[in-house]
């Protein structure tokens, strides 16, 4: 091989993370297009029973995307302008957003410093100083890390709040609860709703999509009613009948739907989805293995972990994430504290509020993690890391 091409081949960028499509995915949504549903048709139903299977729930609602999921979610709880919500500094801004597009108030609450998700000590601080302040609580599973439930679950229902579970990056995660059972993230045995979503960037793609799961029968049904403009055809519901034509509007709800495309993609992405996890799994040892004797901070190693992120912490972050960028490695933070965000900093959230989360903010990078990464780029990419250390010395 000429060095020539050894080198353009070394220098082909790595992303920190991207979706995995193969030729079953490309036939599934070949065939849907050949159908005649393109919406609302058959795949919809399918995938939300094998996701509802694969999480191990009673019910979910396929939507539009993670977003729409979560403002749904706040739909359903009823939030209103009255009511507070707490979360985690440290997550995509979507998942404090759906509080604010109910009109709700967004209170943070910091993390801990080793998992990086929301402090359960903080939040029962915050609980017990203004036990009837707040409404609900938005874990997030971050990183692909599970939020212990159980533990939370005996806070909320001791002050009466709800929970709605963002298991976005967990799809395929679990923690072990206090009985030595697996919980995996999203079964809604602990939280009333969790969403996920089918970014490219997460483990099951869809292009744009997301998904609801809930075990309550009630809000499942109200999160049928609000996909889909608050219209019901259903018989059952419906206060008179005038016809086959005839319908009833009986919430203000939106068009969240997904499509049959992107369903049938789902549901072809969902059967690799443990093959993804296996080998996300293997990544992380890797990097766990090769980078613990450099000047840098591994995450955490739990059982259940879903490694949507591998997220280390350097004291030399913005020279690092260039020094790779030079590499051909784009790396990413995760993410830039919501509460310092100029939008909630209106609200008088500011630099200083959660001094762990901004700690955080100020080391974090996210290496290159998906099923797809090479042994090769991985290397690559530890070899960059190692060159930078030795450099800076
Ligand atoms: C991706 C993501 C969302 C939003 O999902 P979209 O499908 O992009 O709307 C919400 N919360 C978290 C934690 C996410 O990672």
């Amino acid at each position: 091989m000429s060095t020539q091409i050894s080198q353009s081949i070394s220098m082909k960028p790595i992303p920190y993370g991207r979706q995995h499509i193969t030729e079953e995915d490309i036939k599934a949504v070949a065939d849907v297009l050949r159908s005649d549903f393109l919406t609302q048709g058959p795949q919809i139903e399918e995938f939300e029973k094998k996701f509802a299977e694969y999480i191990g729930c009673k019910y979910a609602v396929a939507v539009a995307n993670g977003t729409a999921a979560l403002h749904l979610c706040t739909l359903a709880l009823g939030v209103d302008s009255s009511q507070k919500v707490i979360t985690t500094p440290i997550t995509f801004a979507a998942s404090a957003n759906c509080v604010r597009y109910c009109g709700g108030e967004v209170v943070f609450s910091d993390i801990d410093s080793k998992s990086y998700l929301i402090d359960l000590n903080k939040i029962e601080d915050l609980l017990k100083k203004n036990p009837n302040a707040y409404k609900g609580i938005i874990p997030v599973d971050f990183m692909g890390l599970a939020v212990n439930l159980e533990e939370l679950k005996k806070l909320t229902d001791k002050y009466g709040l709800w929970i709605i579970e963002d298991a976005c990056h967990a799809p395929g995660g679990y923690f072990i609860d206090s009985k030595g059972k697996k919980q995996n993230c999203g079964n809604s045995n602990f939280a009333d709703l969790a969403i996920f979503s089918f970014h490219p960037v997460k483990h099951i793609a869809t292009g744009e999509g997301g998904m609801i799961t809930t075990n309550s029968k009630q809000l499942y049904d109200k999160l049928l009613l609000l996909r889909t403009h608050g219209i019901t055809k259903n018989p059952a519901l419906m206060h008179k009948n005038d016809g086959g034509w005839y319908y009833e509007m009986q919430e203000l709800g939106y068009n969240y739907r997904l499509s049959d495309m992107q369903a049938a993609l789902g549901v072809s992405q969902l059967s690799r989805a443990d093959e993804g996890l296996v080998r996300r799994k293997e990544i992380a040892a890797k990097y766990d293995a090769e980078l613990k004797n450099i000047l840098i901070t591994t995450p955490l190693a739990a059982e259940g972990h879903a490694y949507h992120l591998y997220v280390i912490l350097s004291e030399h972050r913005k020279n690092l994430y260039d020094f790779l960028r030079t590499k051909n490695i784009f790396c990413q933070v995760h993410y830039i504290p919501v509460h310092i965000l100029p939008y909630y900093q209106q609200f008088g959230w500011k630099n200083g509020d959660m001094p762990l989360a901004e700690n955080y903010y100020d080391k974090c990078l996210s290496l290159p993690m998906y099923p797809t990464l090479s042994d090769e780029d991985q290397d690559r990419v530890i070899e960059a890391v190692r060159e930078f250390y030795v450099t800076i010395k």
